[in-house]
C-alpha cells in the first residue's frame, strides 16, 4: 500500500491537519476500515477509520493468534501435524458450517505471517498457551494480555499509507462495479473515487446491550455491502463471550486456560456437569452454561485466585476489575455472557472477493466460512492477517476506474428507537432464542423506519446499519429451526442439516456447505 492520499484530501490545507491528527490522536484511534485507491493515483492507498477516539477490536485483543509455530520444527513435520490438529479443532468448534478448503488454505499460510511479525521484532512470548476449544497449546501472546495493543503499535510504525478519520456513508457505483465511497471526512461530505474498496469495518456487537466490542462496531460495512447487492451470510451466528464483567469488559479465556474456575451463586463449580472439557469447553457451551446457572442460581463468578502471579500475567483484567471496585485477588468476579464476535458477514472467498466487482472485504466484516457456527478462540486475528493481506493484493490487481460513478443511497434510522430495540435484543437475539421472542422483536424492528437517504448524521447512519442487521438477524434466527454452535433455539434443540443462511436484499435462502 502506498503513502499518498488522493488530491481531494490535500486541498485547503487539510494535509497539515491530518498529519497533526495522525501524530496526536492515533494513539486513541482505530485501525483499518477501508482501503481506497484514488483514481489518479494507481497503486496508492488510504486507510479510513471512524473518528471516534475509542478502541477498535484489534486494539483490545488479548492474544495474537492460534497457529503452528514454525520454529517448533525445523521439523516442518510438527508444524504440519499441528496444522492438521488445528484444522480439526476449527471444524469441531464450527459445528459443520466451516468451509474446509478455506480453513485449510488460511492455516497453511498462517505460519508465514507469524514469521513476518516476528521479523518486525514484536515481543512475542516464547511459549504458546492453550485456550478454549484448542487441543494443544498454540496461541501466542504479546505483553501479557496486551497482544492487540502491541501488535497494532508494531504495525502502525510500519504503515506507509495514512490513516484518515472519516466515516463511510455509502458506496459509489458505476454499473455493477463499486467505484469508491461517500464519506464524512474532516471537512464534511467527501466523495472519493477509487479503483477498489476493501471493507475491514469489523463486527456489529453494538446491536446488543452488553458487548465487549468498541463503540464503532455497528455493522456499517455489512450494511454498505448489502446495499450494493453483496450477499450476507450466517448473520445469526453471534459468539457470546461467556465471561464479561458487568460493563462488558472481557475477562480473557486465557484466564480459564491458566486455572480460573467458574462458580455459581452457591459457590459450586458447575462446568464439569456441562462438558468434559469443563472451563475449556468451546465458547458456545460455556456461554449457555453461564446463562443457565445465572438464571437458576442468581449469579455466576469467575475465581481467578488459582492463577499464579495473577497481576503480572493478566494486568489488564486486574485493572479493569479494580476500576469497577472489584478485587480479583480477594474474591471471585461477577461475570455474564456478552456479544463478542460476528461469525457471519459479507460472503467472500478466501481472497476477500465479495462477488461484486471492485468490492473486497476482510476481517470480522467478512464471512469466509473459516469460523462456521462458532469461532475457535483466536482464529479471528489469524484470519484477518491472512485474508487481509490476500485481499489487499487482489484489490490492487483488480483496479479499474470507470469514467463516472454515483453514490448509492445511505441507510438511516432514528437513534432513540434503535437504542430501545437494542435493550430488547439481548433477550430476543441472545444466548438462548425462542420463536415467540424472535417474532415479537422482529415486529418491533420492522415498525421502526429504515430510510434511504442521501446523507445523515453519524448517529442516524449507525442506527440505520444496526436496524438493518437487527431485522436480518432476527429473520435468519427465526428461519433456522435448529441449534448449532452459537445459535441455540430452545424450541429446536437438535442440529438439522448443515446449511449456510444467505441474504441478498431481503431475500433469505439456505445453501449446503461447500457450494459456491
Ligand atoms: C475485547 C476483545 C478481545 C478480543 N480478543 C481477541 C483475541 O485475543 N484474539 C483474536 O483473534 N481475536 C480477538 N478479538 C476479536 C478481534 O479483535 C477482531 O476479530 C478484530 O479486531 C477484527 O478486526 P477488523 O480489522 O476486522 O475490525 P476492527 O478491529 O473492529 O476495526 C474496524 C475499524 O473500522 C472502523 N469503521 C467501522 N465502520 C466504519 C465506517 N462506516 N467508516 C469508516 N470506518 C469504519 C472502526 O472505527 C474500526 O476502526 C477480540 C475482540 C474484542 C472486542
Amino acid at each position: 500500500m502506498g503513502g499518498v492520499v488522493g488530491e481531494a484530501l490535500w486541498q485547503g490545507g487539510l494535509e497539515e491537519a491530518l498529519r497533526a491528527w495522525l501524530r496526536e490522536d492515533l494513539g486513541q484511534g482505530d485501525l483499518t476500515s477501508l482501503l481506497v485507491v484514488p483514481e489518479d493515483l494507481e497503486g496508492e492507498a488510504v486507510i479510513l477509520a471512524k473518528e471516534e477516539g475509542v478502541l477498535a477490536g484489534l486494539w483490545v485483543a488479548e492474544r495474537v493468534f492460534a497457529l503452528a509455530d514454525p520454529r517448533t520444527a525445523f521439523t516442518p513435520l510438527v508444524a504440519e501435524e499441528d496444522q492438521k490438529a488445528h484444522l480439526r479443532d476449527t471444524l469441531v468448534a464450527g459445528r459443520g458450517l466451516v468451509e474446509e478448503g478455506v480453513a485449510r488454505s488460511i492455516l497453511e499460510e498462517a505460519p508465514r505471517h507469524l514469521e513476518r511479525l516476528r521479523a518486525f521484532g514484536l515481543p512475542f512470548h516464547p511459549e504458546p498457551t492453550r485456550e478454549g476449544g484448542h487441543s494443544r497449546a498454540r496461541v501466542f501472546h504479546l505483553g501479557g494480555d496486551r497482544s492487540g495493543l502491541l501488535l497494532l503499535e508494531g504495525l502502525l510504525k510500519r504503515l506507509s499509507a495514512p490513516v484518515v478519520p472519516a466515516q463511510a456513508l455509502s458506496l459509489l457505483v458505476s454499473g455493477n462495479r463499486v467505484a469508491g465511497a461517500l464519506l464524512w471526512g474532516p471537512e464534511g461530505l467527501w466523495e472519493v473515487r477509487a479503483g477498489a474498496v476493501l471493507l475491514a469495518t469489523g463486527g456489529f456487537g453494538r446491536l446488543f446491550p452488553v458487548t465487549t466490542n468498541p463503540q464503532g462496531a455497528t455493522g456499517d460495512g455489512m450494511a454498505l455491502a448489502w446495499r450494493a447487492g453483496a450477499v450476507l451470510r450466517d448473520l445469526e451466528f453471534v459468539q457470546f463471550h461467556p465471561t464479561a464483567l458487568p460493563n462488558g469488559a472481557l475477562v480473557s479465556e486465557a484466564c480459564r486456560g491458566e486455572g480460573a474456575l467458574l462458580l455459581n451463586a452457591q459457590g459450586e463449580r458447575f462446568m464439569p456437569r456441562y462438558d468434559p472439557l469443563a472451563e475449556l469447553a468451546p465458547r458456545d457451551v460455556v456461554a449457555r452454561a453461564v446463562f443457565r446457572e445465572r438464571e437458576g442460581t442468581g449469579g455466576v463468578y469467575l475465581d481467578l485466585r488459582p492463577i499464579p502471579h495473577l497481576e503480572e500475567r493478566f494486568p489488564t483484567v486486574v485493572a479493569q476489575a479494580r476500576a469497577l471496585g472489584l478485587d480479583p485477588l480477594r474474591a471471585p468476579l461477577p461475570v455474564a455472557p456478552a456479544a463478542h464476535y460476528a461469525m457471519g458477514g459479507v460472503r467472500t472467498d478466501a481472497f476477500g472477493h465479495t462477488g461484486i466487482p471492485g468490492l473486497f472485504a476482510a476481517g470480522e466484516v467478512a464471512s469466509t466460512g473459516f469460523h462456521g457456527a462458532n469461532r475457535l478462540a483466536s482464529n479471528s486475528l489469524l484470519e484477518g492477517l491472512v485474508v487481509g493481506w490476500r485481499a489487499a493484493l487482489r484489490a490492487l490487481e483488480d483496479l479499474a476506474f470507470p469514467p463516472s460513478a454515483t453514490p448509492l443511497p445511505a441507510l438511516a434510522a432514528p437513534p432513540e428507537a434503535v437504542a430501545s430495540l437494542r435493550e430488547e435484543a439481548g433477550e430476543a437475539l441472545g444466548v438462548v432464542r425462542r420463536k415467540e421472542a424472535l417474532l415479537a422483536f422482529l415486529r418491533r424492528a420492522e415498525a421502526v423506519p429504515l430510510e434511504e437517504v442521501e446523507k445523515a448524521s453519524r448517529d442516524r447512519l449507525e442506527a440505520g446499519s444496526l436496524l438493518l442487521l437487527m431485522r436480518l438477524l432476527a429473520r435468519a434466527a427465526l428461519a433456522r429451526e435448529e441449534s448449532r454452535g452459537a445459535h441455540f433455539r430452545e424450541d429446536f434443540p437438535p442440529e438439522d442439516r448443515p446449511r449456510h443462511s444467505l441474504f441478498q436484499g431481503w431475500r433469505l435462502g439456505f445453501l449446503p456447505v461447500g457450494v459456491e
